[in-house]
């Protein structure tokens, strides 16, 4: 294989951390938690299974069953469904261009690294035109490293043996990648110095579609 690159999407290839997070409000509140801390930046881990995870613990005692994630999942898919606003996403066009690229590459494959669970994440690779795409979700791990290390796996990259890049907006995707032992790439507003203090090697661009022909190629 040549070179792997795993994706992050939300703030990355698409403009859906707003209308994620307030589904995933609106979509707690149906599931019976009226009044959670919404700053999600003070939870252990920023996944939405972890965080649905810890709610569940902090109010009845114990983890989400995985019917009760899959139930949270597919309420959720639905309720972004409405909220998103594909074809107004400042992100998406840029991107879509990037993986049309990225996909003439013979030497390059592509797979998706996200917090978000399957089913909302389906819905937003199916804005990209990449429907039932390989990705590593929230619904099959529960840490960001485990996240990058699933994707390396859905991919069939090594590493050490092969060329693995990650690309995402937040500071937890540099240090994940740092930890796995893989390239990085910081997109947005957190900016270089931001995204190097967190992992040394990291390149940054403003955003997505400066990649297409960029120098890390
Ligand atoms: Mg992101």
């Amino acid at each position: 294989m040549g070179t792997l690159v795993i994706f992050d999407i939300d703030g990355t290839l698409l403009d859906t951390v707003f209308p994620h997070q307030s589904s995933y409000l609106s979509a707690l509140g149906r599931f019976g938690f009226k009044s959670v801390d919404a700053d999600w930046s003070g939870y252990p881990e920023h996944l939405d299974s972890a965080i649905l995870h810890e709610i569940m613990r902090a109010n009845c005692g114990r983890r989400a069953t995985e019917n009760e994630i899959t139930r949270f999942d597919v309420d959720l898919a639905s309720e972004f469904r409405r909220r998103w606003n594909r074809t107004g996403d400042s992100l998406r066009a840029s991107s879509l261009e990037l993986l049309a690229w990225l996909r003439d590459r013979q030497d390059t494959s592509v797979v998706f690294a996200t917090g978000g669970l399957a089913a909302v994440t389906d819905v937003k690779l199916q804005g990209l035109g990449q429907g039932g795409s390989p990705a590593a979700t929230a619904s099959a791990v529960e840490t960001r490293h485990a996240l990058i290390e699933r994707a390396i796996l859905l991919g069939g990259a090594t590493v050490g043996r092969d060329r693995i890049v990650s690309i995402g907006d937040g500071l937890w995707d540099a240090r994940a990648a740092l930890s796995a032992g893989v390239e990085f790439v910081g997109v947005g507003e957190h900016g270089a110095a931001a995204f190097t203090s967190e992992n040394p090697a990291a390149a940054h661009v403003n955003e997505v579609g400066d990649l297409v022909r960029h120098a890390i190629w």
